[in-house]
């Protein structure tokens, strides 16, 4: 176990505001530091990777006061991998592998997000989904996928005749044969949960270490040695939560259980104007390379279409193609034939960390106190707290004291959804800081106080695109045009 303090050498970066006045004595907040030296002293746990694997158990483990645990990430922010560019879809889990280690995992930690995201303010709408048949074998595997819910301990899915379906959903194209009904299908917001995770862990002690890229593990005396580009880090035990890199690390600490093969999904986003026409996530019947095609509404008020499915060799193919767009309006012609009419205002794509088996990979190594999390290819966002809870119990039936438990301090996020008030539909607030009254991105109604928040929060932005992702600035219609100047202004003007 560690003792506090001796956290020395580092470059911190300046946090201002971030937790509000209570006489309840405060947990001491972590570091985040994203150049300089790391601590010389060791750590109880180091956890590689954050994306809401990594932050979710960091999290988790904060839990445990007397642990001292780093989260050390590649990039210069937290949820940049696969994390931040998903369907964003809080799944129930009624279509996983019944009995597999995920279909425990997604039924359990939808539950716990769930409750997670009312508690912390995570947009999440329970608008529920739709999985459609459009030719007679499609029509005929709906019972079946009623009987996998079943096994999947999700009882609340139904069949539903054409008309029932077309009555629910009237914008849908001709030829609908029926669907399965599966209310309990939830959408989220993907940035805020992974925000919320991170938030909470540094301020319970954990230490952020961004733009640190672990390049070798060894063992120096009695510890294990992680070589980074910012110089040697000591932990005791190590978690591999290196999304599309867990195979390279886990070969370098002697396994060969998994190869990733990046599966990218691309997607299309439309404006806000599309929204009216679909109100259920709209899903196909499933097939072996995955979950299909989709229409589905975000909690920003827009409207997905997507993702592909294609098996690279790239892991840092994050483009987009002619062939794969066409191929997603082609289905999504067919779905809801209106979309196509509506206006795009981005295109992303994200890569799954798939493997070439059809569970995910998580393998304690006590021997060598070293616990895998790799595979979290399609689900991750949803299974994260129930991976999280899962890897802390290995920790400590490998041998890792947790010691006492402590309640975390609730935190409170920023509402990026539209179904919730935003600061600028809120008198009271506006009143109290005109700020919030101020307006900067019009698109998608970002105020002026809602930026300054992002940029003096617990984990302030590294650059536009975080700021993106904590605020909804510059991820409308005009796509910055309009409000790019004076959001890189105020960004700038918070680093000086
Ligand atoms: C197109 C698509 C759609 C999806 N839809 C859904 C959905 O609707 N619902 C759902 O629940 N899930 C969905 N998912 C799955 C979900 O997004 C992933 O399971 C989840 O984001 C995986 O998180 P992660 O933390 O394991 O990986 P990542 O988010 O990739 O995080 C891994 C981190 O490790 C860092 N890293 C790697 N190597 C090193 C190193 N050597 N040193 C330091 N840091 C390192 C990386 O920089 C990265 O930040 C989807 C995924 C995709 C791609």
């Amino acid at each position: 176990m560690s003792t506090p303090g001796a956290r020395g050498g580092t470059d911190l970066r300046l946090r201002r505001g971030a937790r509000p006045a209570t006489t309840a004595p405060q947990p001491k907040d972590g570091m985040v530091t994203p150049s300089g030296p790391l601590p010389s002293s060791p750590y109880d746990v180091a956890i590689v990777g954050a994306g809401v694997i990594g932050t979710a158990l960091a999290r988790t483990l904060a839990r445990h006061p007397h642990l001292r645990i780093a989260l050390v990430e590649a990039q210069d922010d937290i949820g940049q991998g696969s994390s931040k560019a998903n369907t964003a879809i809080l799944h129930t889990g009624f279509d996983a592998a019944p009995g597999s280690l995920e279909a425990r995992l997604v039924r359990e930690g939808a539950r716990q997000l769930a409750a997670y995201a009312a508690e912390t303010g995570i947009p999440v709408e329970p608008v529920g989904a739709l999985l459609i048949a459009w030719d007679e074998e499609q029509l005929a595997a709906l019972p079946r996928l009623a009987a996998k819910a079943e096994r999947n301990e999700y009882t609340d899915s139904r069949l539903m005749g054409a008309t029932e379906l077309h009555d629910r959903e009237p914008h849908l194209g001709p030829g609908a044969l029926g669907a399965l009904h599966v209310p309990g299908e939830s959408i989220i917001c993907p940035w805020t949960t992974t925000l919320a995770y991170a938030t909470q862990a540094v301020r319970h002690g954990v230490d952020l270490h961004l733009n640190c890229t672990v390049e070798q593990v060894g063992r120096q005396d009695g510890t294990r040695l992680l070589s980074t580009n910012r110089g040697p880090l000591h932990t005791r035990w190590l978690v591999n939560a290196a999304g599309l890199h867990a195979d390279t690390l886990d070969r370098a600490l002697g396994h060969d259980d998994f190869t990733v093969t990046p599966r990218r999904g691309q997607l299309l986003v439309f404006d806000k104007f599309a929204r009216d026409l679909v109100r259920h996530i709209l899903l196909p019947v499933p097939t072996a390379l995955g979950k299909g095609v989709l229409v589905a509404p975000t909690v920003y008020g827009n409207v997905l279409l997507g993702p592909t499915a294609e098996d690279l060799d790239d892991k840092r193919a994050t483009g987009s193609t002619a062939d794969g767009l066409e191929g997603l309006r082609a289905k999504g012609r067919r779905i809801l034939p209106g979309l196509l009419d509506e206006e795009i205002t981005a295109v992303y794509a994200g890569l799954r960390a798939a493997t070439e088996h059809e569970d995910y990979r998580i393998t304690a190594h006590p021997g060598q106190s070293y616990v895998t999390v790799g595979g979290i290819r399609s689900t991750g966002l949803t299974a994260s707290l129930a991976i999280a809870a899962h890897v802390t119990e290995l920790l400590a039936d490998g041998g890792l004291d947790l010691g006492p438990v402590q309640e975390l301090e609730p935190v409170r996020m920023p509402n990026l959804g539209e179904a919730f008030p935003r600061p600028y539909q809120r008198p009271e607030l506006i009143a109290a800081d005109p700020e919030y009254g101020t307006l900067v991105c019009h698109c998608e109604r970002v105020s002026r106080g809602e930026i300054r928040d992002a940029l003096a929060a617990t984990i302030p932005p590294a650059g536009l695109d975080g700021l993106r992702r904590r605020t909804r600035a510059r991820a409308g219609r005009c796509q910055g045009f309009y409000c790019g100047a004076t959001v890189r202004a105020l960004f700038e003007e918070a680093r000086t």
